[in-house]
This record gives structure tokens, sequence and C-alpha cells, in this order.
């Protein structure tokens, strides 16, 4: 089971820019959603006088098939804005931030491991509920999962032709992170603040 707390609007006022959409996914089963305490932080951001112009509140965010069928039928008001906070698990944002290429999506949550049954997720992205998410910071893509070896702080310098030097079937994390910087005109600020000393004990 996974558990899903809020992020402080500390931590997410600073990398909003420009007008905001939010999306939340009140989960299935196997993810608790903190919906309280998500009322309470868009509160905060509005009286912060961050501009939201949208908001969707929906289920099962992880699965690819429904999430593209509600992009769809809202894609001008996603369109619209500059940035898109998505409050639900890793999985979650990181399937809807696969259908924004052009947008910075930003990580409304952290997600926590709780023991018990997992759930199954229909889909191809991976979270490894590591309690600190990091999507904000690297344009939705987790460097946790998708570098073979976890890193926070950069490209280790192995990769061959965009390809991990760890696996060689998979595309180096951290060069995908980089293009997709490139392409929403994404400075390297953003990573710069979010280098710091990892945790370990939230992700046990
Ligand atoms: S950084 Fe990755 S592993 Fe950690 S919570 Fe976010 S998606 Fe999950
Ligand atoms: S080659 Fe890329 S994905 Fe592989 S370990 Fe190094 S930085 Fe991570």
């Amino acid at each position: 089971m996974l558990i899903t707390q809020v992020k402080k609007k500390e931590e997410l006022l600073p990398l909003a820019k420009g007008k905001t959409f939010l999306i939340a996914c009140f989960g299935c089963k196997e993810v608790h959603f903190a919906e309280k305490e998500y009322e309470i932080l868009k509160s905060e951001i509005k009286n912060a006088g961050l501009n939201i112009s949208g908001e969707i509140v929906l289920d099962y965010l992880c699965n690819e098939d429904y999430t593209n069928k509600r992009f769809e039928l809202h894609k001008k008001e996603i369109d619209s804005a500059e940035t898109i906070i998505i409050f639900a698990c890793g999985v979650g944002v990181q399937t809807f931030s696969g259908l924004l290429p052009a947008k910075i999506v930003l990580s409304g949550c952290d997600t926590f491991y709780l023991p018990g049954f997992s759930g199954f997720t229909p889909s191809s992205h991976a979270c490894d509920q590591c309690g600190e998410c990091m999507l904000g910071y690297t344009v939705g893509i987790c460097p946790v999962t998708a570098c073979s070896k976890g890193l926070l702080n950069g490209q280790c310098g192995g990769a061959k032709n965009g390809k991990c030097e760890v696996s060689k079937n998979k595309e180096c994390g951290w060069e995908r992170i980089f293009k997709r910087m490139t392409a929403i005109k994404e400075n390297d600020e953003t990573l710069k603040n979010m280098i710091r000393i990892r945790d370990y004990k939230k992700s046990q």
C-alpha cells in the first residue's frame, strides 16, 4: 500500500510559474490520498496569489487509457496553463506528465511506502515510494526509477548513444530529463535547488 502526503506550499510556490492548473487523484484502495490536507493547501496557495486557472479531480490517474480520455476533455484549459500541479502518487504524476511534454509539471505530493498489498498499476511508469518526490525538479521524470543508479545529482557520465551503462536496453534517465528540460526551455536552477542529502528513512 502507499500513502501520499501533500507537500507544503513553501516547496511548491517557488516552482510554479504563471497560470496554474490543478489535477488531483483521490485514488484507489491501495493509495491513501490526503483529501483534507489538499483542500487546506488549495486555500493557502490561492491566498498566496497563485493564479489557479482550473482543477480536475479524478480517480485512477495511473490508468493511461482513462487518463488520456480525461486529458482530451480538458485539453483546452490545460493547454492554456503554464504550470500543472498534480496531486497523486508518483505513478499518477508521471502518467499525466507524459502527456504534457511542453509543460512544467509539479508533483503536489510525496509518496510513501506502507506495508501490505501494493495493488496493480496498469502503467509503464514506476515509483519507488521514496517519500521525497523529486518530479517537480526533474520535469516529471523520476530520477530514482529512470536512472539505474537512482542518482539525484545528474548523469554519471557512462551513457553511450543515450543508453544507460548499467542496462544497455534502457534509455539513460538523466538524458531524458535534460532533453525534456531543453524542450520546455527550463534552466537547471530548479535542479540545483533539488540537490540535498536524501533521507533514506522515508523510503523504508
Ligand atoms: S521521486 Fe520517484 S520514487 Fe520518489 S515519490 Fe516521486 S516518483 Fe516516487
Ligand atoms: S547511464 Fe544514465 S541512467 Fe544509467 S546509471 Fe548513468 S545516469 Fe543513470
